[in-house]
């Protein structure tokens, strides 16, 4: 079974926004190095093709057009690109800065603390428990999910002719949102338990697609740049 680490580019009128950034485009060269504990467990495979900044640049984009991230939570497999986008404004969930910066000993391998360290001067927002309209028409709507980290984010993306839902690690399979099973690295399974199920009624009154990051089947039906769904 293959596990993805997936990052989403969102085109809008009013800028070019990323959600999540996936792997350190640099591991490509050497996953084991760079990710020592994945490479380990997982068998980290990492193709130069799938670096974040070689797809963004292949759709015709500079790595500085990219004007808002949205990081679903800071674990490593979300951010290990997102030092690439030093002009952009992160948006992070609530308390996440903080928890990443001092998590419980066992979250402690799924931080890259001296990485986020040198990210200290660029533009973060940091969101107070409530969701967030980014461009105010109702296109991307930052939904707080938390429970899997303390600000946990999901996406509301309303493209002309469907709506998605992006699920960062807010939910980890399809089975887990059918069932609303919490995942054992949730920091809060009591809160993350709300959260999935916050992501179903979203998805049924909405006529949403909720896409689930790192669940092979869903990866297997969602098409990949330079496709695009409008
Ligand atoms: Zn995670």
């Amino acid at each position: 079974m293959k596990i993805q680490v997936p990052s989403y580019l969102i085109e809008h009128k009013r800028g070019l926004v990323m959600f999540d950034t996936g792997l350190d485009p640099a591991a490509a060269d050497d996953p084991e190095r760079y990710y020592p504990t994945l490479h380990r467990s997982m068998n980290l495979q990492f193709l130069q093709e799938q670096r974040t900044d070689r797809q963004i640049q292949d759709l015709g984009y500079k790595l500085s057009d990219v004007t808002h991230v949205v990081a679903s939570h800071l674990h490593l497999d979300h951010v290990g690109a997102l030092h690439l986008f030093k002009e952009a404004q992160i948006f992070v969930g609530d308390g996440e800065l903080q928890y990443a910066m001092w998590p419980h000993p066992t979250h402690l391998h799924l931080y890259q603390r001296e990485a986020l360290d040198r990210m200290r001067n660029y533009s973060w927002r940091q969101l107070h428990g409530t969701d967030f309209d980014l461009f105010g028409d109702g296109s991307l709507v930052l939904l707080s999910t938390p429970g899997h980290t303390p600000g946990e984010l999901s996406l509301l993306v309303r493209l002309p002719n469907r709506t998605i839902i992006l699920t960062g690690d807010t939910v980890h399979t399809r089975e887990a949102l059918e069932r609303e099973l919490t995942f054992p690295m949730d920091l809060d399974s009591r809160l993350a338990r709300r959260s999935i199920q916050r992501l179903k009624l979203l998805r049924d009154s909405l006529g949403a697609d909720v896409w689930i990051a790192h669940d092979p089947e869903d990866w297997a039906e969602t098409k990949r740049a330079p496709y695009c769904y409008e």
